[in-house]
């Protein structure tokens, strides 16, 4: 080949062009005031175009499972786009197989589980709305208010954050509140949460339904648990109006929560469809519906066909990162460093009053700003205030919730111990910074 084609890495040049060239669509969800350029990324760091290091807490919006770049992902991918980048499904190729194989191992014993790859999380959402729906024979589904499951329009029309809802979406969503243990509206309690469900069955459907969607943790929604008895009340409520019940695990999947690999194993619910995406490819796009074999069967009657789905270099992707989590013990670094850094997080909140809940468990954590602690209203702007003072202080984090009043720290689950007294010190400065 010839000389590579040049490419300009100044911040100016690459924001001129992405304010030319790119659609509102892509150009408006920005964290920060200025623009921000990334040059390289190593385990749970970043170094933007200036060589400045910063610890990443957002892991790019939760998708870096086992660290930037992790040596062992990047190479089985290369290797497999050496040897043959793409193969559609319609072909046989034994890496997603495999996959298919490995991933249905981490699911609940006791069910046979099959699995539809898909490139992204919400074609995966999109796909097992279709599939729930399908199997049920009703149309109405229930999800959560607060809850984000992505951007494609039936995606949209199951998330609860108005700012990511469009016009002409489909309907037949019906939603319900969210257990919100922090500001919910029944406060720190779940059977009232459970009763709306049945409610909203009885009042926003024809009485039987589809299924349900609850994330096992609510991420962009800023951390948000489902509390003991929520998930599997809620499959029992759900089921006995003939849905199904469809855990979403695009961010709380593969260990993050520290105790499990799956969020909704802190219930001892097992779900009819699990949908995963983000962490399970490090970075490689590619998602997954792992469904019992009983409710992937009733999609033979149709063709589906995904023509990205299966990746073989993607799925390499995929077994490497089953593969790093098992030899690293990923998920028992992350309940480990996870726990330290909650205690961490509580005792700044003893010192800035603007922290008016700290939550989470392993690497899914949250600090939630109040203007007060009493009336718990939201506080966008400290939020943003510290989130911009973070950045100085070498950290990224993220903007979360309906009021982006949270600040929710998801990194790479091989964040260390020292880590965590970088980061417990840069937000402590960044929060005197902005006197709170
Ligand atoms: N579900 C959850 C819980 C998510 O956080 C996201 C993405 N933020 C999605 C689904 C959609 O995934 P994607 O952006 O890959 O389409």
């Amino acid at each position: 080949m010839d000389k590579p084609l040049p490419t300009d890495w100044s911040t100016a040049a690459t924001a001129e062009r992405r304010n030319t060239f790119y659609a509102a669509s892509q150009k408006k969800f920005v964290p920060f005031k200025e623009p921000m350029v990334f040059r390289k990324g190593a385990m749970q760091y970043l170094w933007d175009v200036e060589g400045k290091r910063y610890i990443d807490l957002l892991a790019m919006n939760v998708c870096i499972s086992v660290g930037h770049s992790h040596p062992k992902v990047v190479k089985a991918a290369m290797d497999q786009a050496q040897d043959l980048t793409h193969c559609t499904t319609m072909f046989y190729h034994p890496v997603p197989a495999h996959f298919a194989e490995e991933l249905a191992a981490t699911m609940p014993k006791g069910q046979e589980w099959v699995v539809h790859f898909t490139n992204s999380g919400s074609e995966a959402i999109d796909l097992a709305m279709v599939m729930a729906r399908t199997f049920t024979g009703h149309l109405d589904l229930l999800a959560l208010r607060t809850a984000y499951h992505g951007p494609t329009s039936a995606a949209q029309s199951v998330t609860g954050i108005a700012a990511f809802r469009h016009p002409g979406m489909p309907g037949n969503v019906a939603f319900v509140a969210e257990p919100n243990q922090y500001r919910g509206v029944y406060g720190a309690t779940v059977d009232p949460y459970l009763d709306e469900i049945e409610q909203a069955i009885a009042a926003a459907t024809t009485g039987r339904v589809a299924g349900i969607l609850v994330e096992s943790v609510q991420g962009y929604g800023g951390i948000i648990e489902m509390p003991k008895g929520y998930m599997s009340g809620a499959a029992e409520r759900v089921r006995a109006a003939g849905g199904l019940y469809i855990a979403d695990e695009v961010q709380s999947g593969f260990g993050r929560t520290g105790d499990h690999m799956w969020g909704f194993e802190q219930d001892g619910v097992v779900p009819d469809i699990v949908v995963l995406a983000k962490g399970i490819g490090n970075g490689f796009p590619l998602g997954a519906v792992v469904a019992r074999k009983a409710i992937g069967d009733v999609m033979a009657e149709k063709f589906m066909f995904h023509t990205y789905g299966a990746h073989p270099t993607s799925c390499a992707a995929g077994r490497a990162v089953l593969q790093v989590i098992r030899e690293e013990r990923t998920q028992q670094n992350a309940k480990a460093v996870g726990a330290v850094l909650l205690e961490r997080l509580k005792d700044l909140q003893q010192r800035h009053k603007a922290i008016g809940d700290v939550r989470g468990r392993g690497l899914m954590l949250a600090i939630e700003m109040v203007k007060d602690r009493k009336s718990k209203e939201p506080d966008a702007e400290t939020t943003a205030a510290v989130f911009e003072k973070c950045r100085d202080q070498g950290l990224i984090l993220s903007k979360s919730g309906p009021n982006r009043s949270v600040l929710r720290m998801v990194p790479p689950m091989c964040l260390s111990l020292e880590d965590v007294d970088q980061v417990a010190e840069g937000l402590d400065r960044a929060f005197n910074e902005v006197a709170t």
